[in-house]
């Protein structure tokens, strides 16, 4: 049989990372071989996201520059997939008439089939009203030479909970959980193959088993997940702050491969800009949260997403979110400056602010977070942690190579090049400068558990 090779261009979060390696897995099953070049594809798709106009945008320019290559080579087949396919098709179908083929995030599984259909028969498929996710156990996966010791497990997909800014509940529908056992049996397969880090992936993974009658909630499922034998960690995104609990609270104490970090999405310090997200917490909840986390033994990260910019964000909310960033001094912040999303509540708000109000709070704020950020990662100077090692930094010059990794806390660590066997496996490193975004560091014998990782060694 001839060869056949697919390539995938993801965009957006780590849940479209783990769907475009389902599809890989899939398509693999069918005979086609991965390829890095798009350009020697016989089937490229594109898997978007919707939750940010910047990556919408970015995928029509990809989009334009695929249908180019099928201009010199028609039987090379495109495929626009994922969440902006969902919510756009009928305007895809109309603006690029080469377009072979249109997918939502619920018709994946049928892939191989729609392929074969489009080698069969002339014309083009738009296919956005299936049923059935990517999230069963038996999928079959293709984890690439970019998954450098690191697994991502999909528990859920969809969302109930409507923030009003947010797209994902529209395109992505309704919260649907895996079974605990399927996650499981998924989770010790890549901890048999050596996989080091594992991410457990859903919109809100908090709230996972909340709905009546599921057998196991996100609590039960994580100490289930920690009985795993094996050296690995894991890590969760993305929580809900209303979901946090004491007994959630705990686990980072209680178990032992728990990474040390809490991502812990604030969006807005004020609670009048809160209530118009539909953010369902308030100022006070989420300090409190912070608060207790702060208390434990374990030193936890805590990063989070903001968003600046909210339509009706006075000076004064605007105000209630620096103190917020001054009082907490987040390890990592995602900032974001608001963009409607066409089909959201929050996109019919008439009282949007200017882009220049925007764009300097955005600048300040991160200029906040940035200082906040350095003072807290002097923390880890003079520590060893674990650090599971990516590859070669990209600012790795010939007189002076580097390796890049994480630790258990998500910093980023910066070391000298030890060699390319390294990729995915621990390594000991004592931190010796720590700046805003990344630590500075040197590999040594001693040991450091994974348990003085997380903490003090
Ligand atoms: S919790 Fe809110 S922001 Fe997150 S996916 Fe659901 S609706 Fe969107």
């Amino acid at each position: 049989m001839m060869s056949r090779t697919y390539y995938i261009e993801t965009f957006g979060c780590q849940m479209n990372k783990a769907d475009s390696e389902a599809i890989g897995g899939l398509l693999e099953e069918e005979g086609f071989e991965s390829t890095e070049l798009p350009e020697a594809a016989d089937f490229i798709l594109l898997n978007t996201c919707a939750v940010r106009d910047h990556a919408e945008q970015k995928a029509y320019s990809y989009l334009g520059r695929y249908l180019q290559m099928k201009r010199n080579s028609p039987r090379k087949l495109i495929a626009f997939a994922g969440c902006v396919a969902q919510k756009e098709a009928a305007n895809l179908v109309q603006r690029f008439p080469e377009l072979d083929l249109v997918v939502g995030p619920r018709n994946f599984t049928a892939l191989p089939e729609y392929i074969h259909r489009l080698r069969t028969d002339s014309g083009r498929i738009v296919a956005t009203a299936g049923e059935e996710d990517l999230v069963d156990a038996t999928t079959p996966r293709s984890r690439g030479a970019d998954s450098t010791g690191q697994g991502w497990v999909t528990i859920m997909v969809g969302c109930d909970r409507f923030c009003s800014y947010c797209i994902v509940p529209y395109t992505r529908e309704r919260e649907k959980c895996r079974k605990p056992a399927d996650v499981e049996q998924e989770v010790r397969e890549l901890v048999e193959k050596g996989i080091k880090e594992i991410t457990l992936l859903g919109q809100s993974v908090t709230g996972y088993g909340r709905k009546a009658g599921f057998e196991s909630d996100f609590v039960d499922l994580i100490e289930r997940l920690d009985c795993i034998s094996g050296n690995f960690r894991m890590r969760f995104t993305s929580p809900y702050p209303g979901d946090i609990d004491q007994r959630l609270i705990g686990c980072f104490d209680e178990l032992e491969h728990l990474a040390p970090h809490l991502h812990l999405p604030v969006q807005s310090g004020s609670n009048e800009i809160l209530k118009r997200m539909n953010r369902r917490y308030t100022r006070e909840d989420y300090l409190d949260i912070v608060e207790k986390i702060r208390q434990l033994d374990t030193d936890v990260a805590i990063t989070t997403d903001v968003i600046v910019g909210f339509p009706g964000e006075s000076e004064e909310d605007y105000q209630q979110t620096r103190e917020l960033f001054e009082k907490i001094k987040y390890d990592k912040a995602y900032i974001f400056k608001y963009s409607p999303r066409e089909g959201t509540p929050a996109a019919e708000y008439e009282d949007n602010l200017s882009q220049e109000v925007i764009d300097r709070r955005h600048a300040a704020l991160l200029e906040l977070y940035e200082q906040g950020a350095e003072q807290r990662n002097q923390r880890h100077v003079g520590k060893t942690y674990e650090v599971l090692i990516e590859g070669e930094s990209p600012k790795s010059s010939p007189d002076n190579r580097q390796l890049v990794g994480r630790t258990g806390h998500n910093n980023v660590v910066v070391l000298p090049y030890l060699g390319a066997d390294l990729e995915g496996e621990f390594v000991n490193v004592r931190i010796n400068k720590a700046a805003s975004y990344t630590l500075f560091g040197e590999p040594v014998e001693e040991e450091t558990n994974f348990i003085a990782a997380r903490a003090v060694s």
